[in-house]
């Protein structure tokens, strides 16, 4: 299914041009327009959906084994040093754009680029709650 007001869904569905590296029957890959290395690039599903939460069980199977092979690819071709492979879901999370995106992120030695996130300890109290729970 598509979304007409989606960017993404025409992204993927090439009704908008865009650079692209990959494209198979379910998926384009694209590099981001506001990259945060060079050859930061995108997975798109050509369907939609909004997030992790709803992809289909068939495409999340596959699309891991697509970051693979890119990334195998990409590290060649950019002669990065590492990725890093990142999914937002949901506003709080940093999800721009309601259609599910992984990105791929070529890190190089010396790079400024400014993911991470403040460690803390985690306390028994938390543990035991979430094993009681889960
Ligand atoms: P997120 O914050 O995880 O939702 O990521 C959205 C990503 O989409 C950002 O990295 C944007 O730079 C990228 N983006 C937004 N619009 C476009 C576009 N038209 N073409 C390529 N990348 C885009
Ligand atoms: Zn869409």
């Amino acid at each position: 299914m598509k979304n007409e007001n989606c960017i993404f869904c025409k992204l993927a569905n090439g009704e908008i041009p865009t650079a692209t590296l990959y494209e198979d029957e379910d998926f384009r890959v694209i590099l981001d327009a506001n990259p945060a290395s060079k050859g930061h690039a995108l997975i798109l599903p050509k369907e939609h959906y909004e997030n992790l939460y709803e992809l289909s069980d068939e495409l999340a199977a596959k699309i891991l084994v697509l970051a693979k092979k890119m990334i195998i690819k990409l590290t060649d071709v950019l002669e990065c040093d590492g990725y890093n492979v990142v999914q937002n879901n949901g506003e709080i999370a940093g999800q721009t754009v309601f259609h599910f995106h992984m990105h791929l992120i070529p890190r190089y030695k010396g790079d400024h680029v400014g993911l991470g996130w403040n460690k803390t300890e985690l306390t028994d109290e938390d543990k035991d709650d979430i094993l009681s729970r889960i």
